[in-house]
């Protein structure tokens, strides 16, 4: 059975990650898979910015070590793309990022609900005790909302990441995934099924089987991601994404290549 490609990987550039571009190449053709494409985390206007993504000096490395693993690696399709982190106000930010070089795909993620805190951050655990779920769910998803209308992104990284801790509203969530999903369906921005989520706390893929049902009702296309931060997570989980895609009424997955979409029979 022909596995998804996965979309969602990282490089050492980001300075949490580990194994060269290369090694996760292998590791996907070894896996069979067809098609990868690395997402690592873009720089920031100011590298000082925070501490896990690379410089903005270093993105031209980050071409060239994909362009390695092309030449390594040349049975393997290699989507070249960048995990963009939205925060309201960087969009020109993000123009100037998406116009250097020939990327494939933007991945538009929001780890950042205020500044300075990022919610997934474990460092910063301790902010959860100051707010309540609820009012962290309902600052994530206005952010995610205005990511997908602000139509510089082609998918939307880990759909409902706050859960990663475990820490969740006890109040329904739908309301808050409405005007996101709204916006997504609207700019043709896809989801992400992203496997990360199994290898956290939350114990669950991101997003959730509920957002996912009310995405597929609204239209809203999906791609697949490991989030590898090592060369041995590229394609966990794999089956068990594809199986929940599947059980929710999906049928293709979306190809990217130059920004542009092509339907593959999931
Ligand atoms: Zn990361
Ligand atoms: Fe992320
Ligand atoms: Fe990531
Ligand atoms: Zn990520």
């Amino acid at each position: 059975m022909l596995q998804p490609a996965d979309y969602h990987m990282h490089t050492p550039l980001c300075r949490h990650a580990s194994g060269e571009p290369v090694e996760y190449a292998r590791q996907a053709a070894s896996l069979g898979l067809l098609q990868i494409g690395f997402s690592d985390h873009s720089p920031m206007e100011r590298d000082d910015f925070d501490e896990w993504r690379m410089r903005m000096d270093q993105l031209d490395e980050y071409v060239a070590k994909v362009q390695i693993a092309r030449q390594a690696v040349p049975g393997l399709k290699i989507r070249l793309a960048l995990e963009v982190d939205y925060l309201p106000g960087q969009e020109a930010w993000i123009r100037n990022l998406a116009s250097r070089h020939p990327w494939d795909y933007l991945i538009g993620s929001v780890h950042y609900i205020t500044d300075t805190w990022d919610v997934d951050n474990p460092a910063k655990i301790s902010q959860w005790r100051q707010h309540e779920a609820h009012v962290v769910w309902k600052m994530y998803f206005e952010r995610l909302a205005q990511a997908a209308d602000s139509g510089l992104f082609d998918i939307i990284g880990h759909a409902d990441l706050p859960k990663k801790f475990g820490i969740r509203p006890v109040m329904d969530c739908r309301p808050l995934y409405e005007p996101f999903l709204k916006a997504a369906a609207l700019r043709g921005c896809a989801v992400e099924l992203n496997t990360a989520g199994l290898r956290k706390d939350c114990r669950e893929i991101y997003p959730s089987r509920e957002l996912l049902e009310m995405a597929r009702g609204h239209g809203v296309n999906i791609t697949f991601g490991s989030d590898a931060h090592q060369p041995s997570e590229v394609g966990m989980n794999f089956v068990e994404a594809r199986d929940l895609a599947l059980s929710v009424g999906y049928t293709h997955w979306l190809e990217f290549q130059g920004r542009r979409a092509t339907p593959q029979a999931l």
